[in-house]
């Protein structure tokens, strides 16, 4: 029986006024989680615990296959409320979570990611990060535009490429881990590793036998460090393995590395891929999100760590599956090009264009390529606009439907009418002309 301890905390920060992000920890089924929340009017928060608790509830089997179809039916859970509640509109979350599984009677553990916070496992005195982000700046580090080091301190650094909650459909990242006794999983939001680097969070993980202590300690210096937004820390330990891992790595040895443990091995599932293996539990098991139209450019990530071997770069049998697999990433970026897209497009905000107050679709700086475009004119002159205002409409100001924008206008409208109790020459369309006498405001000129 693989045994384990554990200790979370969770913070708002030093920055944001609500805690958005949800943490899980339910012992009876050997799942932790953590989710972050995104999405204003607290829909974020509304958007993370609704996500783990879907998952408890329906992670059913102790199986990886389960874990990732509980994840997917938690962002049914997480969609569907976000369309039935126009408050929620537009809320996600992302999700990660390891769990206990079983397979072919032997105990495994699972670990599951949509979206950027992380999975991270200290072995010995190495911690590897075992999710992979899905956010902006972690695919144009994958495509050579920005080291790691520059994504660190990016301002798009916090745009996430997939998350629950955004679409009907949702790619499960997941791998399997031998449950080795002594290492330590690391299970975070973006909060953390926002403000302190890796070698930072090693150390405390290394130093502090507590899991708890732990835990506390690095959430006070994410604070330390600026706390800008919400700090969610998992910090657990693999206490007892049944020496199951002993017993694995003797068998590794004589299996050798020619079999290729550990490599990662890209599953092409939905394209007869010819060596379904029970690496991969995951093949050719039920897609119930055939409806979705890039059901079949979607590539399910499954992996399998071993040992110390995790993680090497996957470059051996250069075949027709390596090509048929690049297809598939290409698909699988265009897939995920049409959410980030679907994202970037479903928002609006107000700003100034052309000296005239504009309602614009999509996000200030834009997403990607999906640049915004000009929504409405509102005939408001840049000119006419209160001092109190400019600032935030030449940054942009976000609205999260056109009719919020809209009654964000007509607000603004009634502000300049109010600061303006003298008619002045009108700048809109050609009215009547300006009253040569009796203003009908209640100032009186004085002689
Ligand atoms: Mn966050």
């Amino acid at each position: 029986m693989t045994r384990f301890r554990w200790g979370a905390v969770s913070d708002t920060g030093q920055v944001r006024s609500d805690n958005e992000d949800s943490s899980l920890v339910a012992p009876d089924r050997d799942l932790f989680v953590v989710a972050d929340g995104m999405g204003g009017h607290q829909g974020g928060g509304v958007a993370s615990s609704l996500a783990v608790t879907a998952l408890r509830e329906h992670y059913a089997d102790r199986t990886t296959e389960a874990l990732v179809e509980g994840v997917k039916l938690a962002n049914r859970v997480v969609h569907d409320r976000a369309i039935d509640d126009p408050e929620l509109r537009g809320m996600g979350t992302t999700l990660c979570a390891v769990a206990l599984v079983e397979s072919d009677g032997e105990e495994l553990l699972a670990v599951v990611n949509v979206g950027d916070s992380r999975v991270y496992r200290l072995q010995g005195d190495e911690l590897l990060q075992v999710s992979e982000d899905h956010s902006l700046v972690e695919q144009m580090v994958r495509e050579g535009r920005l080291t790691h080091a520059e994504a660190a301190s990016h301002p798009q650094r916090n745009i996430v490429t997939r998350a629950l909650g955004i679409e009907t459909a949702l790619d499960v990242d997941w791998w399997e881990v031998l449950p080795t006794a002594g290492d330590r999983w690391l299970l975070c939001s973006d909060g953390l590793f926002g403000e302190v680097d890796d070698d930072r969070i090693a150390s405390v993980l290394r130093r502090l036998d507590d899991p708890e202590d732990a835990a506390r300690e690095l959430v006070r210096l994410a604070n330390d460090g600026g706390g800008r937004d919400n700090i969610t820390v998992l910090v657990l330990d693999v206490v007892d393995d049944g020496d199951r891992a002993a017993n694995a790595s003797k068998a590794l040895v004589g299996a050798g590395a020619a079999a290729g443990v550990g490599r990662p091995e890209p599953d092409v599932a939905g394209f007869g891929d010819a060596e379904p293996t029970t690496t991969n539990p995951v093949v050719g098991g039920a897609d119930d999100d055939a409806e979705a139209p890039e059901a079949h450019g979607r590539r399910r990530r499954g992996r399998r760590h071993d040992g110390g071997a995790a993680q090497e770069p996957r470059s051996r049998r250069f075949t027709w599956r390596v090509a048929l697999f690049s297809l598939l990433v290409l698909a699988t970026l265009g897939a995920a090009a049409g959410a980030v897209g679907w994202y970037a497009r479903n928002t609006y905000y107000v700003a100034l264009n052309d000296d005239e107050v504009t309602i614009f679709q999509g996000r200030p700086d834009g997403v990607l390529w999906f640049d915004p475009t000009v929504a409405e004119r509102t005939g408001i002159p840049s000119d006419d606009v209160p001092e109190a205002v400019v600032g935030d409409l030449e940054a942009g100001r976000d609205q999260a439907t056109l009719e919020d924008a809209q009654r964000y206008v007509s607000n603004l409208e009634d502000q300049i009418e109010e600061l303006e109790p003298e008619p002045t020459t009108t700048t809109t369309a050609p009215g009547p002309p300006p009253p040569t006498t009796a203003p009908t405001t209640p100032v009186t000129p004085t002689p």
